[in-house]
């Protein structure tokens, strides 16, 4: 049983601001060293669409959500949200979102392991690099917030993408990858991770 949560795929993207700031070997070493397994590495220029098809695979819901959260953030502050609906906010997000990702080159990877899902979103920390935890990626390499963001109208710089659930990771896996870009190989160091009896012999 077991076994099989040790093939838990999700996507990550370094977005062209991680490119820029020369945090590609940092970033990755942070979820290598925890014992997950890349099986797909891929430089990418995303075109506008691509990037906005990304952001879509949650439909007209994530529009919603992205939306009502947003408003509720302006509240928050005691000011008044300049859209008429929460989905003229997400539409707005999505926009920014888009240009934020087609802005330059980015590199996109699969990782797998167990729980790499929670795993990576743990490492990566939260979507505000101001408000999220020191000792995340976000946290440690970025300075970015909603109020810098959204005085400049702009998408909130974040240095990397990373999928929130396992429907959002397939959806999103293949809109950037074809099937025989995954690598499917044994890593040695599964031997100790999820080995029963760390004998060498998988059970
Ligand atoms: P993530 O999974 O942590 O990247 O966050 P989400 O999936 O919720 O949102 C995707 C992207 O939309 C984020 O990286 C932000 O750039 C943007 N975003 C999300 N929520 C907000 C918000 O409340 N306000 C603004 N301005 N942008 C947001
Ligand atoms: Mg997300």
């Amino acid at each position: 049983m077991a076994q099989k949560m040790q093939n838990e795929r999700t996507l990550v993207i370094i977005k062209p601001d991680g490119i820029q700031r020369s945090l590609m070997g940092e970033i990755i070493s942070r979820y290598e060293r925890v014992g997950l397994k890349l099986v797909a590495m891929k430089m990418v220029l995303p075109t506008p669409e691509r990037a906005t098809e990304h952001y879509m695979v949650g439909g007209e819901e994530w529009l919603e959500t992205v939306g009502e959260k947003a408003a509720a953030a302006y509240e928050k502050k005691g000011e008044k949200s300049p859209y008429k609906t929460y989905r003229d906010n997400g539409v707005a997000i999505l926009e920014a979102n888009a240009k934020y990702m087609s802005a330059g080159p980015v590199l996109a990877m699969i990782w797998e392991g167990s729980h790499a899902i929670p795993l990576v979103r743990k490492i990566t920390g939260g979507t505000e690099p101001l408000g999220t935890d020191v000792g995340t990626i976000r946290g440690d390499f970025t300075l970015d917030s909603y109020q810098l963001a959204d005085a400049d109208n702009r998408s909130i710089r974040n240095l990397i993408h990373a999928s929130g659930d396992p429907e959002e990771a397939k959806k999103e896996i293949a809109i950037w990858f074809d099937e025989d870009d995954i690598i499917e190989y044994r890593h040695i160091q599964e031997q100790i991770l999820y080995d029963v009896n760390m004998d060498g012999i998988l059970e």
